[in-house]
């Protein structure tokens, strides 16, 4: 199998690659040149149709397949992602702007386990049975929806993408899959390990083009049946009030402002490890990156030095090069984003301690979109820096005294995706995860993730949980039986 990048992406429909109907396409650039490298599909209604067509008619099959052989077709598709890591791996970087490492290290492997964990759960379903009477018998069953819409972004691309469609084809769901329009190429050559590892034509869709186009259309279509959507509140809101009016299930994953707090009885040294990785890892576009930091006044000139010391020593560089711990940023809309939001923190009196600037390779990477790790502090708690997602390599210093008012400034947030706490106190480590108003809390750890865990955010984080048997429950409607005899 040929698993190179290619100049013109294509859509894979029923089992076929295919052009655009309407035959536009978006250029899809390498954001560490800023150069045009492939073009994108600029799919439309009429592309999103034959994809639900082309789902729906194989879904009786499907939900039919036995579960041994879905479960020898997922693990089949977690192998070539395995073989061929390298040039997915390579794919990623220049696609995304994220260090090869990265994506050798965590992206890739985590899509082939995605598709492995959700295989080896489905071997391990069972449903409930209630007998009411020696001769009442209830039983419940799960039944697959039938199409299903997967939409995901661009910050893990091939790792979130898999981590929706993996769950749904375990269950017997037919999938449309969207990948985001700005990284496009590994779903494309993800598309070519499915039809290399045998899966039935229409199973699993994908389809490429923007959210208006292409992603809004999918979620209007009347005969899917579900959406799984990770991305921006603004997109999260508008696909539920569509999807509301129709009574389809949805799961929202959405944008955070997560909260990083430090206590001065934490492990130093752990503490401070984790802490850049967890503000600068992805150029900081990670959904889960801690960018609030919140410090113990007593502690807070020494972290601040540490911390600024440590930020100080990643250079952002071409994500290729071995040595790079920070690439590019994924877009020049993205880029110019990010900029504004470093500007309108120092409108509104924040000091730069680091970075605050875009940083200017050489050669053919002078066109790139860089920024240096940002730090900055002296803003309240309710500027628009601390309460607006930046999504990028910035982090802001806030002070706290007490436990309560540590608290107070961590749920000040429309969000309430993560929060990290670092403390050596048990007693006060319980309290406050149960206080926080977040999904996920990870105290003294960043990012430790079990794929049987609930998965998700609450406020304007989103709805939902994806993750283990939530994910499988998701993708299915349980039916309930009742036979007297
Ligand atoms: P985005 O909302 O712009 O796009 C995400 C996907 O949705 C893309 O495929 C896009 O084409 C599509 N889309 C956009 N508008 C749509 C619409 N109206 N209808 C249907 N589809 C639409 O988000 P992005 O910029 O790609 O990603 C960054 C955002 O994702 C950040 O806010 C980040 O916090 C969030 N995110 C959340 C999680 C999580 O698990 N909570 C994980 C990663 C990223």
């Amino acid at each position: 199998m040929n698993l190179e990048i290619v100049e013109k992406i294509e859509n894979f429909i029923g089992g076929a690659f295919l052009a655009p109907t309407l035959g536009e396409y978006i250029p899809n650039i390498n954001p560490a040149t800023g150069q045009e490298y492939s073009k994108t599909p600029n799919s439309t209604k009429e592309d999103v149709d034959l994809a639900v067509a082309a789902a729906k008619k194989a879904f009786p099959d499907w939900k039919n397949t036995s579960l041994d052989t879905r479960f020898r077709l997922m693990n089949r598709v977690a192998d070539l992602i395995e073989e061929y890591a390298p040039q997915l791996v390579l794919a990623e970087s220049i696609d995304n702007g994220k260090p090869y490492t990265l994506a050798e290290k965590v992206d890739i492997p985590r899509a082939a386990d995605n598709f492995r964990f959700f295989a080896t759960a489905l071997m391990h379903t069972s449903t409930d049975a209630h007998q009411m009477s020696e001769n009442v018998m209830h039983y419940t069953v799960k039944q697959a929806l039938g199409v299903v819409a997967c939409i995901s972004p661009w910050n893990l691309p091939l790792y979130l993408f898999t981590w929706k469609i993996a769950p749904a084809l375990a269950t017997g769901n037919c999938v449309v899959a969207k990948p985001s329009e700005v990284t496009p190429m590994t779903a494309y050559l993800l598309a070519k390990i499915v039809k290399e590892a045998g899966f039935p034509d229409g199973v699993l869709n994908i389809i490429h083009g923007t959210g208006p186009d292409c992603g809004s259309e999918l979620v209007k279509h009347p005969d899917v049946k579900a959406i799984s959507f990770t991305g921006s509140t603004r997109a999260g809101r508008e696909i539920a009030g569509i999807a509301a009016k129709d009574f389809k299930k949805y799961s929202l994953e959405l944008g955070g402002k997560n909260p990083n707090i430090i206590f001065e009885d934490c492990d130093w040294e752990k503490m401070l490890k984790t802490t850049v990785h967890s503000s600068f890892s992805n150029q900081g576009q990670i959904c889960l990156c801690g960018s609030r930091i919140l410090i113990q006044s007593s502690i807070y000139e020494k972290f601040k030095k540490d911390f600024i010391a440590a930020a100080a020593k990643i250079k952002p560089m071409d994500p290729l090069n071995p040595k790079a711990k920070m690439g590019a940023i994924v877009s020049e809309a993205h880029y110019n984003k990010i900029l504004n939001a470093i500007n309108t923190a120092k409108e509104e009196g924040g000091l730069i301690l680091l970075g605050g600037k875009a940083s200017k390779l050489e050669g053919k990477h002078a066109n790139g979109y860089f920024i240096e790790p940002t730090i900055i502090e002296g803003l309240d708690a309710k500027c628009k820096t601390n309460q607006e997602e930046i999504f990028g390599p910035v982090v802001t210093l806030q002070t706290f005294e007490t436990e309560e008012e540590a608290l107070a400034l961590a749920n000040d947030s429309t969000y309430g995706l993560s929060a990290t706490l670092w403390t050596n106190d048990l007693q006060r480590a319980h309290r406050l995860a149960h206080k926080i108003e977040a999904g996920m809390i990870w105290v003294n750890t960043w990012l430790l993730r079990d794929l049987r865990t609930p998965f998700g955010g609450i406020k304007n984080s989103g709805v939902g949980r994806e993750g283990g048997w939530y994910a499988m429950d998701f993708f299915t409607e349980e039916k309930n039986i009742t036979i007297p005899f």
